[in-house]
């Protein structure tokens, strides 16, 4: 299947953070691929910009190098990879001094899009915004790219998003969620809302529950620092994962336009009940065999931070009252997976008799691996012998499905979003604030019990009370599969 990549308008797209870890393993291989596809063409610009004096040439070679590790084209082309790395500049900038920036002006252009990529700690994120205005970058056709974490806490996003409100119109501000770039996660709207079949049963009439399941094999490596002052609800819960319940729980909008998207995942953030303590578990993975445990990785032997977390949440509106909505992250788990399963009632009566045994469909939509989506449609077992039923998946693979498209990674689409001035995608300030005033309270509330999480061995599904919770109501997680 052949797709049409259109060009986007030549841009201007500086990478503050452009030598560190996501901007390596990202945000330059992304472009690179983009730039491949003809998507990118040769009249834009990338400058990297960070504290270290590096040439223009130097840090070429490093975009090279990042190309080679992380770009995943098996067939590198040559010709094209120094017509790209004809594009990348360099200019060194520390976010808190005053060199560079006029290096930095005197480099973008007027009248072409003019993006600034914030790859940088969230502590920088004040800095380079008010040099951005005080060097006269940020005009009208600026926009600023903000990565996670978005804040630590309802108060400290409240801060931020006023620090931004400064010097950028919200119009400008793309708050980065890269979970909302995958394909899988677009393709749920297109699902919902392109097909007469799903959407007449999205609702607790038809829905007995929802899992949400983001599971990781690593543990928290190199970031113990960061993560520990985090946990995973954090991390994961307050963005990732209530990102993609929006996007199940959310009513249709009347347009695929920005704020009418945005409007709807606020209405669905507004309407969580407060999480009741017994629908929580929180757990840290353990030392198992060889592997250190959580607190070895920190080293903090007395850490109370999660690396897991599972809950059951309401949303109490029209269509989903009754209907709950497992959510469950981790780190150091059996498989690296992420999906959504939407688990449908029974039917009203089974005339094939107890023995037929129960069914149910079930629509699961994976983000990874394999990005794709399942039905599981009850039919005969093949064979004489009765009726017995069986629960066979209605399986598209994305991959197979589209023959040999490649399917663009998260961050290369969402920065093509940038750039063509299109804020779906994005997290609206509002709505980062309102997940932080629902999770806020959880946290809050482990603190002042001094919490500590029930420790799960590494490479399992989480704690045992994990199972519990869905134990307790009849039903149970789905397996945790590569
Ligand atoms: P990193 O590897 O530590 O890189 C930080 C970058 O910022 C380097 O290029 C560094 O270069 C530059 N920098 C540091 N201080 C600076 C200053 N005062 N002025 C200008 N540049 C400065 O960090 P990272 O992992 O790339 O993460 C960047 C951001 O993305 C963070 O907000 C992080 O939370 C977020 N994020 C990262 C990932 C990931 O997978 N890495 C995933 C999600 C979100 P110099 O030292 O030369 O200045």
């Amino acid at each position: 299947m052949v797709t049409r990549v259109i060009p986007v308008e030549p841009f201007d797209l500086v990478v503050f953070g452009g030598s560190g870890d996501l901007a390596r393993r990202k945000i330059l291989p992304g472009l690179y691929r983009r730039f491949c596809d003809g998507q990118i063409t040769g009249d834009s610009q990338i400058i990297g910009a960070a504290r270290a004096e590096l040439s223009t040439e130097e840090y070429r070679a490093f975009v090279s190098a990042s190309i080679d590790e992380f770009s995943g084209l098996s067939q590198d082309d040559p010709k094209l990879k120094s017509a790209f790395l004809e594009i990348i500049d360099y200019v060194p900038i520390d976010a808190k001094g005053e060199g560079g920036w006029n290096v930095l002006a005197e480099k973008t252009r007027q009248g072409v899009v003019s993006a600034f990529y914030f790859s940088v700690a969230p502590s920088l994120f004040g800095d380079i915004a008010s040099r951005l205005k005080k060097f006269g970058l940020a005009d009208d056709q600026a926009r600023i790219v903000v990565e996670k974490p978005f804040g630590h806490d309802l108060k400290t996003a409240q801060d931020l998003n006023g620090v931004l409100a400064t010097y950028f119109d919200e119009s400008q501000i793309y708050r980065i969620d890269h979970y909302l770039g995958k394909e899988t996660v677009q393709n749920l709207m297109a699902v919902r809302f392109g097909n007469m079949l799903f959407e007449p049963l999205w609702n607790s009439q038809y829905v007995d529950h929802i899992q949400i399941t983001v599971a990781e094999t690593v543990g928290v490596e190199g970031r113990g620092g960061y993560y520990d002052q985090s946990g995973a609800m954090r991390d994961m819960v307050q963005n990732h994962l209530m990102q993609l319940l929006c996007l199940i729980a959310m009513e249709p909008p009347a347009k695929f336009d920005p704020d009418a998207v945005r409007d709807e995942k606020l209405k669905v953030i507004r309407a969580l009940d407060p999480v009741d303590w017994h629908h929580i578990v929180r757990g840290q993975y353990a030392a198992h065999n060889d592997e250190p445990g959580y607190r070895e990785a920190v080293d903090d032997p007395k850490s109370k931070t999660e690396s897991f977390v599972a809950l059951k949440a309401h949303i109490s509106n029209w269509r989903w009252a009754g209907t709950p909505f497992y959510l469950r992250t981790g780190k150091k788990m059996r498989a690296q997976a992420s999906e959504i399963a939407v688990v449908f009632k029974d039917t009203p009566h089974s005339i094939f008799g107890p023995e037929a045994g129960n069914h149910r469909n079930v629509l699961a939509i994976r983000l990874q691996p394999n990005e794709g989506m399942t039905l599981d449609v009850t039919i005969k077992e093949p064979g004489p012998g009765g009726m017995r039923l069986l629960d066979v998946p209605l399986d598209m693979s994305f991959a197979e499905a589209l023959g040999g498209t490649s399917v663009p990674d998260a961050y290369e689409r969402l920065i093509m979003d940038v750039i063509r001035g299109n804020q779906t995608l994005f997290m609206r300030g509002d709505e980062v604030e309102a997940a932080w005033a629902w999770t806020d309270p959880i946290i809050d509330g482990w603190t002042a019990r001094n919490d500590v999480p029930k420790p799960y061995d590494a490479g399992s599904s989480g704690p045992e009370d994990s199972l519990m919770l869905m134990h307790r109501d009849g039903r149970k997680w789905r397996d945790i599969r590569s």
